[in-house]
C-alpha cells in the first residue's frame, strides 16, 4: 500500500451508556493520524485517542488554517456499518483544502483511515435508529512558525463520537439582515474554522432575543436567503422543493444533495434558485402552507417552526404528514439497506 497505517489498539474496551453522550463531548477508544512534512504524507497510524502536543508558534493557532469535514456511520438493519456518503465527503474535504492552500489527502488514504477506524471502534457505532458515529475528519496547520505565510506542515486526523438526535424542538430562527456568515468571494463554500467562529456573535445575539439560529441572508442585498445556522435552508411550498443555489458563499451540503436527488426522482418540482425573503414573506404572510427547514449531517433535517422577519414571527407547518419527513425516511431507508442504494451511497464495511 501506498501509505501503509501502523495500528495500535487501545488496551481496554470501555463503551458504556453513549445514549447519554452530550454531542460530541465522548470521544471512542481510537484516533487517526498522519503528517504532512517534506512535500508528502507520511507516518499514517491509528492509536488510543490522545491530546496533541503543538508548538505555540504552529501557524493554525494565529492564522486560521484548518478544515474539517462531519460525516457520519450507521448500523444497517443487517447489522453491518455503513460509512455514509463517504466520496462526497471526500470531494468538499478536498475542495475546502485547496480553497485554504492546504495539501490534499489522498483518497486512498483518506478511505483507509476512515474505513480502519471506523471498523477498530465498531463497537460505538449506535444499534438504535436515531444513532450514529459521527466522524471528524481535520486538519491543521502545525509549522512552527510566526510569520503570515501558508504553512509546510500539517496533521491530518480522523476522531469520532457517538450521536443521537441533535435538536429536541423545531427551531425558532430570526431572519438575519445586519451581520453575515459568508461574502461574496470569501470562504464560505469551504468547510474551515474561521467561518464558524465568525457566525457565533450574530447567533448569540439572535439566541438572547429568544431564536435558535439565524436564517443568513446574502452579505450585499441581504434579500436572498443562504443557509439555516450551520445547515442548508430548504423550503417546500406549493408542491417544489425550493433551495438557494450554490454560490461561493452556501457550503454545498451533502444532506442537501441527496435530499434533492430523492426528490427529483420522485418527479417532485426542485427548484434550485435565488429566493427573496420577501417571497416567502409573502407565502407566509398569503397563510400558505410552508415548510422550513435546514438540511445537515448532524440533524439530518431540523424542521423550522417559526421565522421572524423584521421581527414579526410567521409560522411554518411541521405536522408529520410534511414532505421533509417524507424525505428523511427515504434517506434513512437507503443508509440502512432498507431501500436499495442506487446511488452507491453506501460504503459498508
Ligand atoms: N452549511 C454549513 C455552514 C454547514 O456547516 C453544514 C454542515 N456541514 C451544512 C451546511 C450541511 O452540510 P452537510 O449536509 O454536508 O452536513
Amino acid at each position: 500500500m501506498e501509505y501503509p497505517i501502523s495500528i495500535t489498539p487501545h488496551a481496554e474496551r470501555t463503551v458504556t451508556d453513549t445514549k447519554s453522550i452530550p454531542f460530541g463531548k465522548v470521544p471512542t477508544e481510537h484516533m487517526f493520524v498522519a503528517e504532512y512534512r517534506d512535500g508528502k504524507w507520511q507516518n499514517a497510524r491509528i492509536t488510543p485517542f490522545h491530546d496533541l502536543t503543538l508548538s505555540p508558534l504552529a501557524l493554525c493557532l494565529h492564522y486560521g488554517q484548518t478544515v474539517f469535514e462531519g460525516m457520519k456511520a450507521f448500523m444497517m438493519e443487517d447489522g453491518r456499518i455503513n460509512i455514509f456518503r463517504m466520496e462526497k465527503h471526500y470531494d468538499r474535504f478536498s475542495k475546502s483544502l485547496d480553497r485554504m492552500c492546504m495539501p490534499r489527502v489522498p483518497q486512498s488514504l483518506f478511505t483507509e483511515a476512515m474505513h480502519q477506524l471506523v471498523q477498530l471502534d465498531s463497537k460505538w457505532v449506535p444499534e438504535e435508529a436515531d444513532g450514529s458515529l459521527y466522524l471528524r475528519p481535520f486538519m491543521i496547520a502545525t509549522e512552527d512558525r510566526i510569520g503570515v505565510k501558508i504553512a509546510d506542515e500539517y496533521l491530518f486526523m480522523i476522531v469520532a463520537s457517538p450521536a443521537y438526535q441533535y435538536y429536541a424542538n423545531p427551531l425558532k430562527i430570526k431572519v438575519e439582515t445586519h451581520f453575515s456568515r459568508a461574502a461574496d468571494g470569501g470562504t464560505g463554500m469551504a468547510k474551515c474554522g474561521g467561518n464558524y467562529g465568525g457566525a457565533f456573535f450574530p447567533t448569540q445575539m439572535a439566541k438572547e432575543e429568544g431564536y435558535d439560529q439565524v436564517l443568513w441572508t446574502d452579505s450585499k442585498t441581504h434579500e436572498f436567503i443562504e443557509e439555516s445556522g450551520t445547515m442548508n435552508a430548504m423550503f417546500y411550498i406549493d408542491g417544489t422543493l425550493i433551495t438557494p443555489a450554490l454560490s461561493g458563499s452556501i457550503l454545498d451540503g451533502v444532506t442537501r444533495n441527496s435530499l434533492l436527488a430523492l426528490a427529483r426522482e420522485q418527479g417532485m418540482k426542485v427548484e434550485e434558485r435565488p429566493l427573496a425573503v420577501k417571497e416567502l414573506k409573502d407565502a407566509l404572510e398569503a397563510g400558505k402552507r410552508v415548510e422550513a427547514f435546514g438540511a445537515g449531517t448532524a440533524a439530518v433535517i431540523a424542521p423550522i417552526a417559526s421565522i421572524a422577519v423584521d421581527g414579526k414571527a410567521y409560522d411554518c407547518y411541521v405536522g408529520e404528514d410534511a414532505t421533509m419527513f417524507t424525505l428523511k425516511k427515504e434517506l434513512y431507508d437507503i443508509r440502512t439497506g432498507i431501500a436499495p442504494d442506487t446511488h452507491k451511497w453506501n460504503y459498508v464495511l
